[in-house]
């Protein structure tokens, strides 16, 4: 079929927007007419570091990111950073709010390379849900690390395999100052606005809402790069030393340029970036992600005896909406019959099945509101 054909829902790598990838194609080729194609361009050249910082000026513009923080990007994808954030934050006690499996990951990461002994699970939404992800639990429950320490604590704000998505900034959080928060919104990066300034950490794998797969997005607070141990202290105290493309440090002296960045990439997201503030910026996408959402949820809970939501209402996400079908064989059929109509990507995660409708930047109203009627048709057509 022709791409324009296609309204693909998968949770990712999700799709990018045809008027970019247009572009792209061109660029790839021969890049603004040097006879060179952008992959082949030196990072180190006047052109690729205008790219490198027209995408920090995009991504500050967007997030309106406060002046002591800087913005690096890196490579490895959003797991890398599950690493990345341990070794930058080595010294400081670790919280880790468990709100589905990318959290669950980060955790396990951060036990494995600092030692389970650093590590505080303050929140099993599993456990406290019956033994599955779907509800974020009320705050009052959390077991965070008393205040007299340094500590982190971490939460993934889209989990994009259990559909769960923190609906505001923790309030339990914003009343501790001294408390650093650090954020995994590899999965709804760009959607909504964020008060950057509550955060000492953001980090984002790009190839959700942002561009390509393996570019990966960090912002961070100035005082924390200031104030790492040294290597010194860091032996003295058994602590890891990180591996040199780890460290936040080395890579924002360096403007993300103390390796050979991968610039089409970068180039990708910031042309995605570009178009966004020309469209209105996050106050619009926010909007738009918001109207798409509510109606999928609606043609969803139009026919709750068919379709089941598995995450409760105040912790469901607005990028990835996870249901089962009752009945036997229905689920495979609804898939089939979608893909046949154009519509694809919508298989549950293999570790949880059921389906999964990721609904990022690039999907269209249009492409919402056809799988919105979609949905209520599959109902009608199989009512028992
Ligand atoms: N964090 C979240 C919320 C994700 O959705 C994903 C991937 O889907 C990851 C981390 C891991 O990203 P990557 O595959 O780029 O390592």
């Amino acid at each position: 079929p022709a791409r324009e054909e296609i309204f693909h829902f998968g949770a990712g790598p999700a799709r990018l927007p045809t008027s970019v990838l247009a572009r792209a194609s061109v660029s790839i080729l021969n890049h603004e007419d040097t006879g060179l194609g952008l992959a082949e361009h030196s990072h180190r050249s006047a052109l690729c570091g205008k790219i490198v910082t027209d995408a920090v000026d995009s991504l500050k513009t967007l997030l309106s990111i406060p002046d002591d923080y800087s913005v690096i990007f890196m490579q490895g994808g959003g797991t890398s950073q599950f690493s990345g954030v341990v070794y930058n934050l080595l010294g400081y006690w670790m919280d880790y709010l468990v709100t589905g499996v990318w959290s669950q990951k980060a955790s396990e990461e951060a036990s494995r390379l600092a030692g389970e002994w650093m590590v505080n699970v303050a929140v099993n939404a599993k456990e406290a849900n019956g033994g599955k992800y779907g509800k974020i639990p009320a705050e009052d429950t959390w077991k965070l690390t008393e205040k007299e320490k340094s500590i982190f604590t971490y939460f993934c704000d889209n989990e994009t395999v259990d559909g769960v998505e923190f609906p505001a900034f923790p309030t339990v959080l914003a009343q501790d100052k001294e408390r650093l928060v650090v954020a995994d919104m590899s999965s709804n990066i760009l959607s909504r606005r964020v008060d950057v300034s509550k955060y000492a950490v953001i980090f984002a794998g790009a190839q959700k809402n942002v561009g390509t797969t393996g570019l990966t997005m960090v912002i961070i607070r100035n005082d924390i790069l200031a104030n790492q141990p040294t290597l010194q202290t860091q032996r003295a105290l058994g602590l890891p030393i990180q591996p040199i493309m780890f460290d936040y440090k080395t890579l924002a002296k360096n403007g993300s340029l103390y390796n050979t960045l991968p610039i089409f990439d970068v180039w990708i997201a910031k042309e995605v970036m570009q178009d966004l503030i020309a469209g209105g910026g996050l106050e619009k996408q926010e909007e738009i992600s918001g109207r798409k959402s509510d109606k999928l949820y609606a043609a969803l809970e139009a026919s709750p005896e068919i379709y089941k939501i598995v995450t409760v209402p105040g912790s469901r996400s607005r990028m990835n909406i996870c249901y089962r079908i009752s009945g036997e064989g229905l689920e495979d059929e609804f898939v089939k019959l979608a893909t046949k109509q154009g519509m694809t990507g919508l298989k549950g995660h293999r570790s949880v099945g059921g389906i999964r409708i990721s609904n990022y930047n690039s999907i269209t109203e249009e492409g919402a509101d056809k799988l919105a009627a979609y949905i209520r048709e599959f109902a009608e057509s199989h009512k028992v």
